[in-house]
């Protein structure tokens, strides 16, 4: 048997739908669309591939999208600055700065800057402890676990006493997801594990997943003796592993030996076309929800 597909991008375009009669709704009552500023540092091309596509993805759905890309030398203060004057301008709702930033930048710093009610990324101090409060303190959940906690709710995934390992502790992906995981309510009331390089026995831990959320940047890591039979396995991972010669794009890989993993697991996500198209639009819903808060329309 071949385990489903949990397909990001048909489940992007449904949420997307449905965002844009929000959307109108704000230009019908307000005369105003939703905002966004996404600020790069630099030309590493995974950013510039992901600035590109948010950006896109705004436009198509008619926010006000504005651009900023900067040099590499620029410095913490200079985008701090440029940040201050985002958090000024009442046309803007949602503020990205394309993370990872410069080493020479100090990125704390610079998510500091930023105004929590436009930070739609959810990466603000503030924002993750409304996040770890959980309920109604919640105001922007970080987009790549929002849009993996949305992947399992809207294909009838039951998280609820669930066992979960969580492999991967960023403070982007893999700790936030833990603690939605382990948060009541929908998409939660799960049992997590959160696994990183000091995890011992790691293939025994994933065996014993009923969900498993790989977010490790190493390509292939998972195997397909380490899945549970039926499991639910969400690939997070993005991992460049070539060019292709014909077209010049990057190959892209996940953490899981997808192919072979595709006769034991119940269902799974593909690299690309799983997590990634649901980050993005995590991103444009928090837009929406921020411009909606900012309008007094929820
Ligand atoms: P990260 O900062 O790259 O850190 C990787 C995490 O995985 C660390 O916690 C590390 O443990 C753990 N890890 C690495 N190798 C491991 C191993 N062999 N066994 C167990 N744990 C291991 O994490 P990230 O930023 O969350 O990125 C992870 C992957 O997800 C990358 O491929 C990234 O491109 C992808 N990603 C995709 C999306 C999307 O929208 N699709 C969004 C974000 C990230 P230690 O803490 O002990 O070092």
């Amino acid at each position: 048997m071949s385990a489903e597909i949990l397909d990001g991008r048909k489940l992007a375009g449904i949420i997307q739908n449905e965002l844009q009669i929000r959307i109108f709704d704000l230009q019908k009552k307000y005369n105003q669309v939703p905002g966004l500023v996404t600020i790069l540092v630099g030309n590493n091309p995974a950013s510039v591939s992901y600035v590109t596509l948010k950006a896109r993805t705004a436009r198509n759905l008619c926010f006000l999208e504005i651009q900023e890309n900067l040099e590499e030398s620029t410095t913490t203060a200079e985008l701090v600055s440029l940040i201050q004057r985002y958090n000024e301008d009442s046309r803007i709702h949602g503020i990205l700065v394309q993370l990872p930033l410069p080493p020479h930048i100090d990125e704390q710093q610079v998510i500091r800057a930023i105004d929590p009610d436009k930070d739609v990324d959810g990466f603000h101090p503030v924002n993750l402890g409304r996040m770890v409060l959980g309920g109604e303190a919640v105001r922007f959940l970080p987009c790549t676990p929002a849009g993996i906690q949305q992947l399992l709710v809207r294909n009838g995934v039951q998280t609820e006493g669930a066992s979960v390992l969580v492999v991967g502790r960023s403070n982007i992906v893999g700790k936030p997801l833990a603690v939605m995981f382990g948060q009541k309510g929908e998409g939660g009331n799960a049992t997590v594990t959160l696994a990183h390089t000091r995890t011992k026995n790691l293939a025994e831990l994933c065996r014993r997943a009923e969900i498993l959320v790989v977010a490790a940047g190493v390509p292939g890591l998972v195997k397909p003796e380490w899945i549970c039979p039926g499991a639910t396995v969400i690939d997070v991972g993005v991992n460049r592993v070539g060019t292709n010669p014909e077209t010049g794009k990057a190959i892209l890989r996940g953490d899981v030996e997808f192919d072979a993993a595709l006769s034991v697991a119940g269902r799974i996500t593909p690299v690309p076309g799983g997590v990634g198209p649901m980050t993005i639009t995590m991103l444009m819903q928090n837009t929406v929800r921020s411009a909606e808060l900012y309008l007094g329309d929820e």
